[in-house]
């Protein structure tokens, strides 16, 4: 399993890991298989989504403040159950085909790691699994 570092920069972000995951896939040398990319946080998540026009990203992060609010009367005494709710609605990991030695991602689509309580230095892990030598 492949891990890595991701620093973030603010409270709130989302960055393309799409790099990284392919270089993994290719790394690995698997022609016929599943990418898997799972985030070990629980104020931090994982998604797909596009990555040629950077205010989807920003669209996402706005719509996620709406829908989850600073403002409600969270128990948790750590103050950052906006952003453990946020995780959980992105989800903790995602799959991807691998096809061809390529992961089978559609034109748009990037793999995108969410930030939603930093800066901090953060983790990604990728399972690569071959279903076919
Ligand atoms: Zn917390």
């Amino acid at each position: 399993m492949d891990k890595y570092d991701i620093r973030t920069t603010r409270g709130e972000e989302i960055v393309d890991i799409t790099a990284r995951v392919r270089e993994a896939v290719r790394t690995a040398g698997v022609a016929d298989g599943l990418a898997i990319i799972f985030v070990p946080h629980t104020t931090a998540g994982i998604t797909i989504n596009e990555n040629a026009d950077p205010d989807v990203k920003a669209d996402l992060l706005m719509t996620l403040r709406k829908a989850v609010p600073d403002t409600l009367s969270y128990a948790h005494g750590e103050g950052n159950s906006p952003a453990h709710v946020k995780a959980s609605l992105v989800g903790s990991s995602v799959t991807v085909v691998i096809e061809g030695g390529k992961l089978q991602l559609g034109t748009w689509q990037g793999i995108c790691f969410c930030e939603f309580d930093g800066p901090r230095t953060r983790h990604v892990w990728v399972k690569i699994l071959a279903t076919r030598l």
